[in-house]
């Protein structure tokens, strides 16, 4: 079952930094169901996007199944890509 995404919501992507094994999380929009832009700079604001040194860990969650993710994941995610996630009200 296709889960329905609202087009102004925000997306979020996690990836994953080969050299050093953590990931930041990257806040874009869904421009479909299925896909989402992200930004070029992770929400700590510490990290350049994706380049060949980086692996998509997961894209297109929306803001809880971030949150949820990011709890599973737990420590190999940047912990202020975290707070930024639970400060986004
Ligand atoms: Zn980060």
């Amino acid at each position: 079952m296709a889960i329905k995404r609202n087009i102004d919501e925000d997306a979020y992507s996690f990836y994953k930094y080969r050299e050093t094994e953590e990931i930041h999380i990257y806040k874009g929009k869904f421009t479909s169901d299925m896909e989402c832009n992200s930004s070029r700079i992770s929400i700590c604001g510490k990290v350049n996007k994706v380049t060949e040194d980086t692996v998509r860990v997961f894209s297109c969650l929306n803001e809880e199944e971030a949150r949820k993710k990011a709890a599973e994941i737990g420590r190999a995610v940047c912990g202020g890509c975290v707070s930024h996630l639970y400060s986004s009200y």
